[in-house]
């Protein structure tokens, strides 16, 4: 681009941005981001995919003197960007196993003499002695501006890709205890983000979380049945690039299978594809060769194709993080996109047999909390867009008006008294147990576990036998997504009472609820 005469800015860095990168304003967050580093502080980025996290590194280095290193997990993102960056004009280099000895040396040369200003490395590379002892010799001649942290939430067991490489990280901290360190991620949970500031010992960081709303994005959520294939190829019909996720590589070669006997354009990608299939399949989806792409999970990390039009999973997803950012391939272009998921109870039971299989208790724990959040969302009568957020920590106001919930008609129906009793039930019972113990309590159950406690004595036992289990589980669900109940996130359902709670249960506020409009059946009957 050609830089106009009257878009000139006063403003130092956003000169800087438009020098370098040839951008004229700064996205949400980059420039108090860029500031602070500048002044040398750790600082923590949590940003969605797409949102422009690798600027707030890019920038600084090269503002400042010394080079800046930067470790990516991904090599095909490492070369994408070096990349790119040298095609801006700017020093940029990357090391990692694919790179020869001889290559190795000329680019150490490089960096040692000035000329680089941002070095890319694995983290295997970069733990290594000689890389270490490279290090130093960096530090003593051209010096080490900062240290960034790519995909920084693996080096947490509670993000959805730990890798063991990343808890070694720490020794940088010990080694370069002066230089400054960012850490980014598009993995959002309180708990990974605390994570992560331990594991790599920031000390004050400055953090940055920006909102995980995608308002391109229409989240909807169908029951899987006979006619689902029908409806997939008529999403299909409609045109664009997509992305259908399953769950097993077998599902994947028999959906592609049967796309393509159907003259669809589409192509397998699993893990079990030798590398020369998978990587041809990739690069043709990105290229446009071929419209839909049927994958396993492995498929789409670091992928930069701007314009997939619908993202659809055909089976229900292990944990609604990993959900979130596979839909988030849709529409990073910002123009509309569709992500649809497909409900069936046969998965909910695949996904149970598949964490039985787990030897550890713990995993075992932590995976079926994950799963009952995906059932929550998948199962929610609340707007897609407010479940999805505050899993995330994030408070969204509901009514997005760009999903199934909020798009179909639902009757708002205030639910204060009941909202009360269930809260109250809750206090009662010490804040203690999970949703199930409580609802047995409210509608007076004979179960040993309400007995056992003596929970039969309480107040609240059995002022909830009007309403059915399950339209109290609905009420549950919709406390916690609207942010007026919490519950631990320890592996353990249990119940906690917020500020929120007390409101409701001291009448200073109501709850509403949407509850759906069951459609009319067509005449079509059951018998
Ligand atoms: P992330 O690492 O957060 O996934 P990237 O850093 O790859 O995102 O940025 C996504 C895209 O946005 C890139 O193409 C990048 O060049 C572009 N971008 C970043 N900052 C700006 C900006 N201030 N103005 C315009 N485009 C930007």
């Amino acid at each position: 681009t050609t830089p106009s005469p009257n878009a000139t800015s006063d403003h130092p860095l956003e000169r800087s941005l438009k020098q370098y990168f040839g951008y004229d304003r700064f996205r949400a967050g980059q420039q108090e981001i860029i500031e602070q580093a500048l002044s040398n502080r750790d600082a923590l980025i949590v940003m969605p995919t797409g949102g422009g996290k690798s600027l707030c590194f890019q920038l600084p280095a090269l503002l400042r003197e010394g080079v800046t290193v930067v470790v990516s997990p991904l090599i095909a993102l490492m070369q994408d960007q070096v990349e790119a960056l040298q095609n801006n004009g700017i020093g940029a280099t990357f090391l990692n196993s694919t790179v020869s000895g001889a290559e190795v040396r000329s680019r150490s040369n490089a960096i040692l003499s000035g000329e680089t200003k941002l070095l890319y490395v694995a983290p295997e590379r970069l733990l290594s002695e000689n890389f270490l002892q490279f290090l130093m010799q960096v530090r003593s001649s051209v010096g080490i501006a900062a240290f960034a942290i790519d995909e920084a939430h693996c080096v947490s067991e509670w993000g959805h890709d730990f890798r063991p490489e990343y808890r070694q990280m720490r020794q940088l901290r010990q080694k370069f205890p002066q230089v400054p360190m960012m850490a980014l991620t598009a993995t959002a949970t309180q708990r990974v983000r605390g994570d992560i500031i331990d594991q790599l010992a920031l000390a004050q960081p400055y953090i940055h979380v920006a909102s995980f709303d995608r308002p391109n994005l229409y989240y909807e959520v169908r029951g899987k049945n006979s006619r689902t294939y029908v409806e997939i190829v008529k999403q299909i019909q409609k045109g664009g690039s997509g992305i259908i996720y399953c769950m097993s590589r077998r599902q994947v070669e028999e959906l592609a299978f049967k796309l393509q006997r159907d003259r669809i354009s589409a192509l397998p990608y699993h893990a079990g594809l030798p590398d020369k299939d998978r990587s041809a399949n990739q690069t043709r989806f990105i290229r446009d060769d071929v419209q839909v792409i049927v994958a396993t999970i492995a498929f789409g990390m670091g992928i930069n194709k701007p314009d997939v039009r619908f993202v659809i999973h055909y089976d229900l997803p292990r944990n609604l993080e990993g959900y979130y950012q596979e839909a988030g391939r849709a529409g990073r272009d910002s123009e509309p996109a569709r992500c649809t998921l497909f409900l069936g109870f046969g998965d909910v039971k695949k996904i149970e047999w598949i964490i039985e299989q787990k030897g550890d208790e713990g995993e075992r724990r932590i995976a079926y909390q994950q799963l009952r959040r995906v059932i929550d969302y998948a199962e929610g009568t609340d707007c897609r867009r407010t479940i999805q957020l505050s899993y995330f920590g994030e408070s969204f106001p509901g009514n997005c008006d760009n999903c199934d919930n909020c798009k179909e008609t639902r009757n708002i129906e205030d639910r204060t008294i009941e909202a009360m009793k269930f809260l109250s039930c809750v206090a009662r019972c010490k804040e203690r147990f999970g949703t199930n113990h409580i609802i047995d309590v409210l509608r007076g159950s004979k179960k040993k576990k309400v007995q056992q406690y003596q929970h039969e004595k309480l107040s609240t036992y059995g002022i909830g036998r009007d309403r059915t289990a399950d339209e109290w589980k609905l009420l549950a669900r919709s406390l916690l997504h609207q942010g007026l109940m919490d519950e631990a996130t320890d592996g353990y359902s249990v119940l906690k009472l917020n500020p929120l709670s007390w409101e409701v249960m001291r009448r200073q506020r109501k709850v509403e609820m949407a509850v759906p409009v069951r459609p009319a059946t067509e005449g079509k009957s059951d018998r």
